[in-house]
């Protein structure tokens, strides 16, 4: 007699949530009903009804979350984590005063890797609190900040500082590149951390050191993430010296390509339009520290019908203040919509593409992780959506991005593993950070 399916012997596993949605993040941005996301080890089995998915695993956890939206987990696609210590510090400023005044004066008084180890740790809780599970970063002692990446298990491209003028972490260009080509070493078996070059703007890095920065990429296969168009002061100064706006110098030495990521572009004319989306280079768009900054407004629509892979970042805690990217989502939409005149802008399920897939295609990440599909890492958030804030509910990828507060996030996994729990972070000291956050707050006020 031939075997039925619920004859055959169950396959074991690690892990099945069970969720009354699912929102893949797959080509077709299927939305699962009732359905359950099976895991093993680190890694996405697939998505079943959940009857099937009972019928055919006999998993080690079970979790049923019946009021819950899973997702993807969020993708930072542009930050500074260990600048969370600056929060609050230097507000309601524009950027070259928040930047030459405070921000820059403060870092060469009191960054060291004390400062990025508590700042980055700060980050790492806020993050994970509020579903984001991979980010990029720019910052000093980067091999601080993925110590922590890595034991907190939260996926990192960090985007080592390349620079000519010397701080506490390096003194000359070739200390930055060689500092960081370790760090590249020191992490080439991890699966959390990857490694790329962070030149931090045209306006603060040479053309000779930027046609360095590309021939070393090409040579060991790296991204390329600069600060790029955030104010158009800067894009002015640059033109009165050098004749061209630096998105067009980068095109001409070449570094305009899929393995470059612009942070901000608040400011693209159709020259730098047409330069985007011929050449691959990939945005991440950083709404909410423009609009505290009065940097501009990015054209995403435009963006994004031109092609352009346009992702999301909060940019540091020092120009948000926040580091919560379900907060940065709806801002996104919001913003998209009023710099187009077209409330069709940047709909709810662009919106949700923005801060996983598009993130982890700028990040060089994509066939890894950006969305729920067999094969990829398990890597994901669930948010409760039996709160009043979303009653009454018709479609809970618009819930998620238009009324979601990350407060109500239950569970967030990393690799398959376990980092948040019925809203509280797991293996995380809250009091001892705290304290550490307390003492380096009255070091920096005085
Ligand atoms: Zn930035």
């Amino acid at each position: 007699m031939p075997q039925t399916q619920s004859d055959a012997p169950k396959k074991p596993i690690d892990v099945l949530v069970h969720a009354r949605w699912i929102a893949a993040v797959d080509p077709a941005n299927t939305v699962h009903e009732n359905a359950s996301l099976a895991i093993d080890g680190n890694t996405i089995v697939g998505i079943y009804p959940q009857q099937e998915a009972r019928q055919r695993f006999s998993a080690e956890k079970n979790f049923t979350l019946d009021t819950h939206l899973l997702c993807p987990g969020l993708v930072n696609a542009h930050g500074h984590a260990a600048m969370t210590l600056f929060r609050g510090f230097a507000d309601d400023l524009p950027l070259m005063t928040w930047l030459t005044e405070h921000i820059w004066p403060a870092e060469t008084a009191h960054v060291d890797a004390g400062f990025v180890e508590v700042g980055a740790s700060l980050a790492a809780a806020e993050m994970l609190r509020s579903g984001t599970t991979c980010f990029s970063d720019m910052y000093f002692y980067p091999g601080v900040t993925a110590a922590v990446a890595h034991r907190h298990g939260l996926r990192t491209q960090l985007a080592f500082p390349v620079l000519e003028l010397e701080t506490a972490w390096a003194k000359s260009l070739q200390e930055y590149i060689d500092k960081g080509l370790q760090v590249l070493d020191d992490y080439k078996h991890s699966a959390y951390v990857d490694v790329c070059f962070g030149p931090h703007a045209p306006y603060t890095v040479s053309r000779e050191t930027l046609l360095k920065v590309l021939t070393l990429a090409e040579e060991i296969d790296a991204g390329v993430h600069m600060h790029v168009h955030e104010s158009e002061q800067e894009i002015q100064a640059f033109v009165h010296e050098h004749g061209q706006r630096p998105l067009a110098m980068l095109h001409e030495i070449g570094l305009a390509s899929p393995r470059l990521c612009c942070a901000h572009m608040c400011h693209v004319d159709d020259t730098d339009l047409e330069i985007l989306s011929t050449t691959g280079t990939h945005v991440a768009h950083c709404p909410r520290a423009n609009l505290k900054l009065a940097s501009g407004f990015s054209p995403i629509q435009k963006l994004l019908q031109a092609g352009v892979n346009v992702a999301l970042g909060t940019d540091g805690a020092a120009s948000n203040n926040r580091l919560d990217m379900l907060n940065e989502l709806t801002t996104s939409a919001l913003l998209a919509k009023g710099v187009a005149g077209e409330a069709h802008a940047l709909n709810a399920v662009q919106a949700l593409r923005q801060a996983t897939i598009n993130g982890a295609r700028a990040l060089g990440k994509d066939a890894d992780i950006g969305s729920l599909e067999a094969g990829k890492q398990a890597d994901c958030f669930a948010i409760d959506l039996d709160q009043p804030e979303y009653w009454p509910l018709y479609d809970p990828i618009a819930q998620l991005v238009y009324c979601a507060n990350s407060q109500h996030i239950s569970h967030v996994w990393s690799a398959g593993e376990l980092r948040l729990e019925g809203g509280r972070l797991l293996n995380f000291n809250l009091t001892e950070l705290r304290n550490q956050v307390n003492q380096w707050r009255n070091v920096l006020r005085q």
